[in-house]
């Protein structure tokens, strides 16, 4: 994997980056943000990191996962946006940015940021940031392992989906040696959901239809309430459905102000970051997200109708 001499210029030159990712952030997103930021700061640089939304407590064993602040930076650093590749999917529209680089792994790419590296076929954005470090020449400390391996764990279905490879690893064989640890991540990851996320699984599964090999779910604003819950405690919700043999399609709809903010998973050929797409969303093949603002009927229509298209 090549890292672009820009970004390796970038990095050398400047003293202070303002590192960011996307609103509701995964194990990639943070794992590759945290990752990034202390290797930065082993070479005696100053990062803020951003995020819109808070660490999910579930993400709270990632070494500096504190370091995340929702307050924006004033003094103009450049940007390092991490795993999505517009500002917008950062909360960020609003924000002035005099120099971006955008470090991802997305196919639906906008033509955001002054310095782009963006790799569809990376697995994970972890896994970009590990080559970043390696060609600065930065050791990969403890800290840092468990936050990359974390990121590619998260994005990969812990090895099992088809960006799985020997390559990947080959890198993650290198972080246990520098210090992560499988098993202890895994837990934190699978095994330590608080008792009101599982109760609040079982009510978004009762919700359960299927359509022609379309499996559909979704969360109420009542069900959060209900459970004591909030968006954070719904990642990994939508890969349940998709356990089912005839099931293609996983969608799951979570309600927001006054809209629907859809988690598509797919196995197989459907392809769900160009069914996201045509509602402006974007993603992986396998899975892939937007937002729509309709009622949950009309929702559920339109995407039938869209993935009949695909
Ligand atoms: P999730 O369903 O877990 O929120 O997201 C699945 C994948 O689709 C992630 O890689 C995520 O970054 C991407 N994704 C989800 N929602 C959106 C969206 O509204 N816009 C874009 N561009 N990508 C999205
Ligand atoms: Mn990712």
């Amino acid at each position: 994997m090549r890292v672009p001499e820009k970004l390796l210029a970038l990095i050398n030159d400047e003293n202070s980056f303002f590192i960011s990712t996307h609103i509701n952030p995964d194990g990639d997103a943070l794992g590759s943000s945290l990752a990034l930021s202390l290797a930065l700061e082993s070479l005696g640089k100053k990062t803020v990191l951003y995020d819109r939304d808070r660490v999910p407590e579930f993400y709270r064993f990632l070494p500096a996962h504190e370091k995340f602040s929702a307050s924006l930076p004033s003094n103009g650093q450049p940007l390092i946006l991490l795993d999505c590749n517009e500002p917008g999917r950062a909360g960020l529209d609003d924000v002035v940015l005099p120099y971006s680089a955008v470090i991802d792994h997305h196919e639906t790419v906008r033509d955001f940021g002054d310095i782009r590296w963006v790799d569809p076929h990376a697995a994970a954005t972890g896994i970009m940031v590990y080559y970043l470090i390696k060609e600065l020449g930065l050791e990969i400390t403890q800290n840092i392992a468990t936050n990359l391996y974390t990121a590619i764990a998260v994005d990969t279905g812990t090895f099992r989906y088809s960006n799985t490879n020997s390559e990947l690893l080959r890198v993650c064989a290198e972080l246990i040696d520098s210090g992560a640890d499988p098993a202890s991540i895994s837990l934190a990851l699978y095994e330590a959901w608080s008792e009101r996320r599982f109760r609040l699984l079982i009510e978004v599964l009762n919700t359960l239809e299927i359509v022609d090999h379309i499996a559909f779910t979704f969360v109420t604003k009542e069900m959060f309430i209900g459970t004591g819950t909030t968006a954070e405690d719904t990642e990994h919700f939508s890969n349940f459905p998709r356990m089912m043999e005839h099931v293609e399609v996983s969608a799951f709809f979570r309600e927001t102000d006054g809209a629907w903010k859809v988690s598509l998973r797919s196995k197989g050929s459907v392809d769900v970051a160009r069914i996201a797409e045509r509602f402006n969303g974007g993603g992986h093949r396998n899975a892939a997200g937007y937002k729509i603002t309709a009622d949950i009927k009309t929702a559920k229509e339109e995407l039938i109708k869209e993935i009949q298209d695909v």
